[in-house]
């Protein structure tokens, strides 16, 4: 059956390679709404080129200029503007599939709307997760969405549990991590680092947000905290280890001494194909694994001392409450902060400290209350930014 796709944030890296996966398999997926920010260009592009039924703009005036340009060209696609135009498109009645692939907590509505409305959603903004936690999870459960997971790292150990999910036999959950392009530089080397060189990662293309993530290695604290909702673990049933040619993308220990890793190239189109067609597979377009061209593969611990966004992020994942929330705000303000040349680069991990220990992280029952949280260690987070100044 031809399954009818929304993607939000298509004109990102995961928006793009999921179009790519799907251009190849016209039988089995029709687009039928993409979703972005602001870039109306590379939208236009993408309309032309894809003919969805709709497009949305999250900035007005984007959305109006993305409205003329196409009607100029002759494309029916029906454009809509504003923040809640992505929450109708991923709610849709007529979407079975919703990739939720918007970067950052301006995914949270969205990605919420498509699972209250019971969809399959096939999430790579795990940002959502970090944010909302516990709400999130218990929504997928009461509104029955399925949820499937992008991540390389939690698609990869997705496909080595038991199809059931982790049982008593699972003892632990490893995830690996490429340890970015800084892993073997010094700590007084890290502090020079420039925003052209966190964005150049060794094995992956990737937007400028998850690439810096990836070199601060914020990136695996946030999926530490992604894998303890996912997979419903504790903080201590998941470990960390580098391995930096990322041709395991994690794996599943069990209580006989098994363990089970998930290996391929890293190329997001298979976990992206996995989720997309699972339980069958499709074609994804990824190279494959050559085992006789592969020169070994190797395995340490990550360092926390270089590195403290990680040891934060298992810290606020034990707290609990908005912790998590209060982690991902911060770290959101520094790394646009940092690209901007506004914040050095081992300032992240120290605007994301001060606001973990300056702001109460309450437990909230609503999202509104946990975004009202998220603003809060935004504002904190700035004014910590202005004052560390560079
Ligand atoms: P990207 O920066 O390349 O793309 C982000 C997309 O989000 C764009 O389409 C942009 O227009 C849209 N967007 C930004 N702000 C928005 C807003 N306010 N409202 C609506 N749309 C908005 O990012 P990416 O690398 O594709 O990452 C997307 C998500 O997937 C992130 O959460 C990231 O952590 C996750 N992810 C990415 C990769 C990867 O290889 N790129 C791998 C695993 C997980
Ligand atoms: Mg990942």
């Amino acid at each position: 059956m031809t399954q009818q796709l929304t993607i939000l944030g298509a004109t990102g890296s995961i928006g793009q390679q999921t179009l790519d996966v799907v251009a190849r398999h016209p039988d089995h997926y029709r687009v039928l709404a993409l979703t972005a920010g602001s870039q109306w260009q590379a939208m236009a592009r993408l309309c032309l080129s894809v003919k969805p039924r709709y497009a949305a703009m999250a900035d007005d005036a984007a959305a109006a200029a993305l409205r003329n340009h196409l009607r100029e060209a002759g494309s029916d696609v029906e454009v809509l503007g504003g923040p809640d135009a992505q929450c109708q498109l991923a709610a849709h009645p007529e979407a079975d599939t919703v990739v939720a692939a918007i970067v950052g907590a301006a995914g949270v509505r969205p990605t919420l709307a498509a699972v209250q409305a019971g969809k399959r959603v096939l999430l790579a903004n795990k940002e959502t997760l970090v944010v909302t936690g516990q709400l999130f999870m218990t929504a997928v459960r009461e509104h029955g969405a399925t949820l499937l997971p992008v991540d390389s790292e939690h698609n990869a150990i997705f496909q080595c549990l038991p199809l059931e999910g982790v049982n008593e036999g699972v003892e632990q959950l490893l995830l690996t991590a490429s340890g970015g392009p800084f892993r073997e530089w010094s700590a007084s080397a890290l502090q020079s680092v420039t925003p052209e060189q966190a964005i150049r990662h060794p094995n992956w293309d990737m937007g400028p947000k998850i690439s810096v993530d990836s070199a601060t290695l914020m990136n695996k604290g946030l999926e530490f905290i992604e894998a303890c909702w996912l997979f419903d673990v504790p903080p201590a049933m998941v470990e960390v280890v580098v391995h930096p040619q990322s041709v395991i993308h994690s794996m599943v220990a069990y209580r006989d001494g098994s363990v089970l890793a998930q290996m391929g190239t890293p190329d997001m189109r298979t976990p992206i194909a996995c989720a997309l067609s699972w339980p069958q597979r499709v074609e994804s377009g990824a190279r494959r694994l050559d085992f006789a061209t592969l020169r070994g593969l190797h395995f340490e611990a990550p360092d926390l001392q270089r590195f403290p966004c990680l040891g934060l992020a298992r810290q606020a994942m034990e707290t609990g409450g908005t912790a998590t929330a209060v982690l991902n705000a911060a770290n959101e303000e520094a790394v646009a902060a940092f690209l901007a040349g506004k914040l050095d680069f081992m300032g992240i991990a120290a605007v994301v400290e001060q606001s973990l220990s300056k702001l109460d992280a309450p437990v909230c029952h609503d999202v509104e209350a946990v975004l009202d949280i998220d603003r809060q260690a935004r504002e904190l987070a700035r004014r910590q930014i202005k004052e560390r100044g560079c």
